[in-house]
């Protein structure tokens, strides 16, 4: 069975991905430098699957312990998850964004060359499509204009990738675009962990809800929008995780680049994740409007077709399965990993 080296695979999505490709009978091995996630994860992901894990502290830009992982072990895709991700945050630290996510990115692909691994999949996002495109955003429109450093990365890496494959004729290589992952895996026991105070909303909501927030601030309610708050292509973190499988299987039989969205096609305002979030719990938000926040698009969502089409892929959990199990982690683990 093929094995995959999953970069970054620690954080919240490379963890539901770890779960749905051992649960595939695909091979794991993990390596992260656990800067924006805890080793317990690995424990995590073994108890939900019953199969081991080989996990690996390493710094992604360390080239020579890289190199060293990719001697030991026989590994026949990467899938590169490790990144830096707050936007607010690549805004104030933009070299160390642009450091971070790059680098890791040139040495993985020289490491893979080097030891002949000629299949990669990449963490890309949506906010590459920029403020120009207009939704739903389909694969072949062209990156756009970002509004911050760690879209900025996001736009590089895809080009990067890009070269490369066209260098390497045998270099296959999957870029898929998420949208917004939110949600848990079903048995509560890995979900969502940010640091400090949420940027995103949906971890947000859920510690307003387990009382580590006093309350939410919807950033502003004067869009162009149904409701006048920002719509988003909200996605459950296990149909996404599932969709990495679906891309795993593609990238072996395959050469050069292709793009996928992995999103629902479906947009939800902010207003209405507090809502369903409040009904399927059963459990009050506190909840204010305020201003705009900067770099804000109105809508963002995904034309989903051809992942439909090439991956035979689609979402299968609805919004209100989102909510619950998010709430469902967040209250079995009000801390997230930390007792
Ligand atoms: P995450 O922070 O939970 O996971 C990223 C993991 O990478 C973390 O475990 C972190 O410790 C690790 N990491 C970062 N730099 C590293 C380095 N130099 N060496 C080793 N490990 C390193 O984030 P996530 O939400 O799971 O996102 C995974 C990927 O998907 C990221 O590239 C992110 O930009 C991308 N993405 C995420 C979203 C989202 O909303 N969560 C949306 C679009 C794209
Ligand atoms: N949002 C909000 N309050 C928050 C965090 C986010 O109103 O505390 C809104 C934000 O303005 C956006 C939506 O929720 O319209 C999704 O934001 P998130 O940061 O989760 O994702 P992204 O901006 O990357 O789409």
């Amino acid at each position: 069975m093929s094995t995959i080296l999953l970069a970054g695979g620690a954080g919240y999505i490379g963890s539901h991905t770890a779960v749905e490709l051992l649960e595939s009978g695909y091979d794991v091995i993990i390596a992260d430098n656990y800067s924006n996630s805890c080793p317990e994860v690995i424990n995590r992901v073994e108890e939900i699957t019953g199969k081991s894990v080989k996990a690996y502290e390493v710094d992604i830009k360390d080239k020579e312990k890289v190199d060293a992982l990719f001697s030991e072990n026989k590994i026949d895709a990467v899938i590169h998850f490790a990144g830096l991700k707050a936007v607010g945050e690549s805004v104030a630290m933009p070299v160390a964004y642009y450091r971070n996510n790059i680098d890791t990115t040139l040495t993985l692909l020289e490491c893979m060359e080097k030891h002949g691994v000629k299949n990669i999949i990449f963490s890309s996002s949506a906010t590459v499509y920029g403020e120009e495109n207009p939704v739903p955003y389909t694969e072949e429109m062209k990156r756009g204009t970002c509004t911050n450093p760690y879209g900025w990365t996001k736009v590089m890496m895809e080009q990067i990738l890009e070269d490369a494959a066209k260098a390497d004729k045998d270099l296959s290589v999957v870029l898929l675009r998420y949208f917004n992952p939110i949600g848990a895996h079903v048995s509560g026991k890995i979900g969502e962990d940010p640091q400090g105070i949420p940027n995103n909303l949906m971890p947000y909501v859920a510690q307003v809800a387990v009382g580590r927030r006093e309350k939410l601030t919807i950033f502003g309610r004067d869009y162009d929008t149904p409701d006048g708050t920002c719509r988003r292509d909200y996605i459950h973190v296990t149909d996404l995780a599932k969709g990495h499988v679906k891309a795993i299987d593609y990238v072996f039989g395959a050469k050069g680049v292709e793009i996928f969205n992995l999103g629902t096609g479906t947009p939800y305002s902010v207003t209405e994740i507090v809502e369903t979030f409040e009904n399927v719990n059963n459990i009050k938000i506190n909840h204010v409007y305020g201003e705009r926040r900067p770099g804000d698009l109105a809508e963002s969502y995904a034309n989903a077709d051809k992942a439909l089409k090439v991956l035979g892929w689609k979402t299968e959990k609805t919004l209100a399965d989102m909510c619950r199990d998010t709430w469902n982690w967040q209250k079995n683990n009000p801390n997230g990993y930390r007792k």
